[in-house]
């Protein structure tokens, strides 16, 4: 008998309960729908079971920050419908083998790497969709586009045919609690709708990914469209990742 697996498994489908209750709490409260939020798992805390847990829950969107560890769990999940969302740094040379692995890449942060997805994609059936990252808080530890180089970005987009740029990507500051991660919020909104106005038709900025565990709500409120929780959804489930 495996009352182990059972107990986290009890307590996994609380915590994805309290999350999809949070994300319609704060839909309501600032007249959105919660069809509106893509509710990302990111899975980093845990081992490729819990994923799959977390698919038997209904969630379809995973998500990891290091390429290696989503290739290990993509093989892992083959066998599911999985969106895959690779929401960290990723270097050059992992691209080739991350790609066919993933839907999204939120964390685009250079033009060396929109052409090395670019060059890659080409060879695909299916066109990358890209989050370009934005680092509005300056904080040197961060990834990111300074929001001043974001029209170049878009103008370095532009010519990537194999991709498609879908909104903007970015994480709130270190310090600062709600009241600074509101303001880096809307800012990434206001800059979206700034950009917007400049992007060739073919670029629409519609997806703006932002918030995790402790402020998913106001970055709802901010106009989040894409959510990317991990920690809320791995409390009290204490497995090796
Ligand atoms: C880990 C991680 C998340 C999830 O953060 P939590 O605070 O655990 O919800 C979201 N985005 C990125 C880029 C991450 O690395």
């Amino acid at each position: 008998m495996n009352t182990g697996g059972e107990v986290w498994r009890r307590r996994l489908r609380e915590n994805v309960q309290r999350v999809r209750e949070r994300i319609a709490q704060a839909t309501a409260r600032c007249g959105r729908s919660p069809e509106e939020i893509t509710l990302v798992a990111v899975t980093k805390y845990g081992p490729a079971e819990v994923a799959r847990a977390l698919v038997a829950e209904g969630l379809a969107d995973l998500g990891e920050s290091r390429p290696q560890e989503l290739w290990r769990k993509a093989e892992a999940l083959a066998d599911l419908p999985v969106r895959w969302h690779l929401v960290g740094h990723l270097q050059t040379n992992k691209v080739r083998r991350t790609l066919p692995l993933v839907q999204w890449i939120h964390s685009v942060d250079r033009p060396r790497l929109l052409a090395a997805i670019d060059a890659e994609a080409a060879s695909l059936p299916r066109r990358v969709a890209v989050l370009l990252e934005v680092n509005l808080s300056g904080e040197a530890t961060k990834h990111g586009w300074p929001p001043e180089a974001m029209e170049e970005a878009i103008q370095f987009a532009a010519g990537c045919r194999h991709l498609e740029v879908r909104g903007l990507m970015t994480m709130a500051p270190l310090a600062g609690g709600l009241a600074a991660a509101r303001r880096t919020f809307a800012a990434l909104r206001a800059l979206r709708d700034r950009l917007q106005s400049l992007c060739p038709p073919w670029i629409v900025l519609t997806v703006l990914s932002m918030g995790m565990s402790h402020d998913l709500e106001v970055a709802i409120e901010e106009g989040a469209t894409l959510v990317r929780v991990g920690s809320a959804l791995f409390e009290g489930i204490d497995l090796e990742a």
